[in-house]
């Protein structure tokens, strides 16, 4: 049975990819960093999908978690769609003004992260490794082309690794079966940007996009789960903005 893995599946846009991944009959295991009940009501929806859905609380910097993720993953069945979705940001601040521990988290959750669990996937996916092949999708952001002045440049500057990932790994394994790309979304309504100290920024920037509104998980999700599915056959190495115009 096909497998996706993905990290921060708990909340957000991760839920929105869990719960679509189910109704497609996809078998889904998902890692929440510290969130339970978030995640045991997502691995609930799921389930009542129809589908497996397994569940791993740990960290995306952590190497030996994100083994255990895939080797669940692979007790169930094949892995064969992976989503890098686990992302922060932290408080609205000039570069001037950021700590260099602040620089390091975003760094390490979002670059390393990423990093990390994308060497996972590249250690068990491609065919030449005993994998089915299949399809990777990295969460990037509008910000790594817009840079985030003012409210996250290093976050920013970590979403545009993503992009230099998505087309770095993909030139790796794309001829051995598997497909790289990353998504790029706008202003999404999720909890992420209470993290930033801005609850309300949804409703104060949304209107301000060049669509008239901020996007939903469910949209975000629905272009992840076209990337992971055979449908984008020939897409990889590619970056695809859901960012309503933006
Ligand atoms: P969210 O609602 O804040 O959810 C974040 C998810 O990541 C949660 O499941 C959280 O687990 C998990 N997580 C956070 N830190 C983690 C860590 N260190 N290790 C493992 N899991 C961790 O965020 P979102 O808005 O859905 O964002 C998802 C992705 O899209 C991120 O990469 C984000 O940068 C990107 N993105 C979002 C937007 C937007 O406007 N929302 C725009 C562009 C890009 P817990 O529930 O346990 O905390």
């Amino acid at each position: 049975m096909s497998v996706m893995v993905i990290t921060g599946g708990s909340r957000g846009i991760g839920r929105a990819v869990v719960l679509g991944a189910a109704a497609r009959g996809w078998d889904v295991v998902f890692s929440y960093v510290s969130n339970s009940d978030a995640a045991a009501a997502t691995a609930a929806e799921a389930k009542a999908l129809g589908v497996r859905c397994k569940v791993l609380q740990g960290d995306a910097r952590d190497e030996a978690h994100l083994a255990a993720l895939f080797d669940l993953g692979a007790s169930i069945g094949t892995v064969d769609k992976c989503v890098i979705n686990a992302g922060v940001v932290d408080v609205q601040a000039t570069l001037a003004d950021m700590t260099a521990d602040r620089i390091q988290r975003v760094i390490d959750i979002n670059v390393v992260g990423a990093l990390l669990t994308a060497r996972e996937a590249a250690r068990r996916m491609p065919k030449s490794k005993g994998g089915a092949g299949g399809s990777i999708v990295l969460l990037s952001s509008a910000a790594a082309r817009l840079g985030g002045a003012n409210n996250f440049v290093d976050y920013g500057a970590a979403k545009g690794a993503m992009d230099t990932l998505a087309r770095g790994l993909s030139d790796e394994i794309s001829g051995d079966g598997v497909r790289v790309n990353a998504v790029r979304p706008g202003i999404i309504d999720t909890e992420i940007h209470a993290d930033a100290g801005l609850p309300d920024r949804v409703a104060e920037i949304g209107h301000l996009q060049p669509m008239g509104r901020a996007g939903t998980a469910e949209e975000t999700a629905e272009a992840i789960l076209w990337l992971l599915s055979n449908a984008s056959s020939y897409s990889t190495g590619t970056h695809l903005d859901v960012s309503g115009g933006r």
